[in-house]
């Protein structure tokens, strides 16, 4: 009996030790940071419930071949990662260190790491964070992220760094008690600061998502996808989908990635890639699992929506 309730106090222990926080830099945007939260852990839960249904919706079957193939085997990998996003929807502002992902909306702690071996004395080798107590060598990423002169060019919306990703000595791993930081770009939350588009009634959606000036537009907050490879469905692609695809990175979602070298970026590269460990594969699968169960609209192949017959 003690045993037992030892291991429901464990347990409880355990689930706090979780979650998400943010940096004080969030501040200003806290309520539509929390909003956008809401609906990426709802697009994760749902998306996994999806997957595992027997027997699954007709459309979402359809669409899980589409973005992971017909390999059961990917499928439930993809309903894993998307079930482990759950762990995060835990909200504290207090600083975590035990807690699992921290955002920030802000690059003004970041400085410049400068070599101090003969090699590379006097060189930028990296950024450093003191805030996470961390040095990072090379970080490109970040760079493009701090930058100010974009242009509409900028690639970098945000960008996760899991500083406990690697071993200690003894071999354990350390994500549970080193939080992932992900970091908003500032340029990314200064564009959607401006006038929101307005996606009330799925009819308007699809016009909007079929509009070639508003993808473009669209299409430049990622500037991976240009006029060739943005689709439809990419103009949907926004803050929640950009907070999900960061979530997947974490260590608790499994580490996904952008490999091979950010070749699996957007909607058509991702369907192509047909990878359950890919960021943007579970990020757009969820959002496309949103659209046929709430919007009436289902997604193709090519990144069309459909409207379908058989749903509200
Ligand atoms: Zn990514």
């Amino acid at each position: 009996m003690i045993a037992f309730l030892l291991l429901i106090v464990l347990g409880v222990l355990g689930q706090v030790a979780y979650g998400w926080g943010m940096h004080e830099s969030c501040q200003s945007i806290e309520q539509p940071l929390k909003n956008a939260m809401t609906v990426a852990f709802q697009r994760a839960t749902e998306a996994k419930a999806e997957i595992r249904k027997i027997p699954r919706d007709k459309h979402v079957d359809a669409l899980v071949k589409v973005v992971f193939g017909s390999d059961d085997a990917k499928a439930a990998d993809a309903a894993q990662r998307l079930e482990a996003i759950q762990w995060l929807d835990i909200f504290s502002t207090s600083r975590p260190t035990a807690y699992n992902v921290i955002l920030y909306c802000s690059t003004d702690r970041i400085t410049d790491y400068i070599g101090r071996d003969p090699e590379n004395k006097g060189k930028k080798i990296g950024y450093e964070d003191p805030d996470r107590n961390a040095r990072v060598k090379g970080g490109a990423l970040m760079d493009d992220c701090r930058s100010e002169n974009h242009n509409g060019d900028a690639s970098t919306r945000a960008l996760t760094i899991n500083l406990g990703s690697k071993k200690d000595k003894d071999g354990k791993d350390q994500r549970e008690r080193i939080a992932d930081t992900i970091q908003l770009c500032p340029w990314y939350l200064r564009k959607l600061a401006g006038p929101p588009p307005s996606y009330d009634t799925p009819d308007e959606l699809v016009k909007k998502a079929a509009d070639v000036k508003a993808k473009n537009l669209l299409a430049k907050f990622n500037a991976k996808l240009n006029h060739e490879t943005a689709t439809p469905i990419d103009s949907l692609a926004g803050f929640e989908h950009v907070l999900l695809h960061e979530m997947t990175h974490s260590a608790i979602a499994g580490y996904s990635d952008d490999t091979p070298a950010g070749k699996c970026y957007g909607w058509k590269h991702s369907v192509k890639c047909q990878k359950s460990e890919n960021a943007d594969s579970l990020a757009y699968f969820a959002l496309a699992v949103e659209l046929v169960l709430h919007r009436g609209y289902t997604v193709n192949k090519d990144g069309t929506l459909q409207k379908l017959a058989d749903k509200k």
